[in-house]
């Protein structure tokens, strides 16, 4: 990690698989931008911006906020200086088409993904997790639609990256250390193949 690659990662999974708590740890370790679509739009949200106006309604009722809003969200994420040295994408992309775009915005920006982590965890435990967390969108009637949305929209885009030979799964059903040393060990070894 410390070797002078670039770290790109891509973090899928369903919510509440501990994307973001893995995503941040790793970030900092890697000393790369952890970029959060979720938490893009929460502090806008927070902060009463257009952007966080428009989106609030989706958000409260489990569905994705619509691409256009997104799209234009990563372009202007991505191009920024700190985001030149590699990141870690957590949320985003949601579904296919937002990953066919960053596909897009990649090779005009000349740079490739390293992997895409693809976190693990049984539905039972997601729902236990997310009713723990205490967020605005965490009761129980948004988590159930966010859930199926994940299942409609995000989980087609394992296969998307498997077809690519990009996918790594990760047992996310573990005591959190054991999942950042698993998570770490995979960045090195994407680095170093
Ligand atoms: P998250 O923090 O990733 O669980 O996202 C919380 C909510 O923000 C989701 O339920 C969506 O409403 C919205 N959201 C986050 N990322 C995206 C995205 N890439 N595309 C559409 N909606 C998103």
């Amino acid at each position: 990690m410390d070797n002078g690659q670039v770290t790109r990662l891509i973090f899928l999974g369903p919510p509440g698989a501990g994307k973001g708590t893995q995503a941040k740890i790793l970030a900092n370790l890697c000393e790369i931008p952890h970029i959060s679509t979720g938490d893009i739009l929460r502090e806008a949200q927070a902060q009463g911006t257009p952007l966080g106006q428009k989106a609030q309604s989706y958000m409260e009722r489990g569905e994705l906020v619509p691409d256009a809003l997104i799209l234009d969200l990563m372009r202007e994420r991505l191009s920024q200086s700190d985001a030149q040295n590699g990141w870690i994408l957590d949320g985003f992309p949601r579904n296919v088409s937002q990953a066919a775009f960053l596909d897009e915005l990649l090779q005009d920006m000349k740079q490739e993904y390293g992997c895409v982590v693809n976190l693990e965890v049984p539905d039972e435990v997601l729902v236990t997790r997310m009713l723990g967390r205490g967020r605005q969108d965490d009761n129980e009637e948004t988590i159930r639609r966010r859930l199926e949305v994940y299942r409609q929209q995000t989980a087609p885009l394992i296969d998307f990256y498997r077809d690519r030979d990009s996918l790594a799964s990760v047992d996310g059903n573990r005591p959190l250390q054991q999942v950042t040393d698993a998570l770490k060990q995979l960045v090195e070894t994407v680095e170093d193949g």
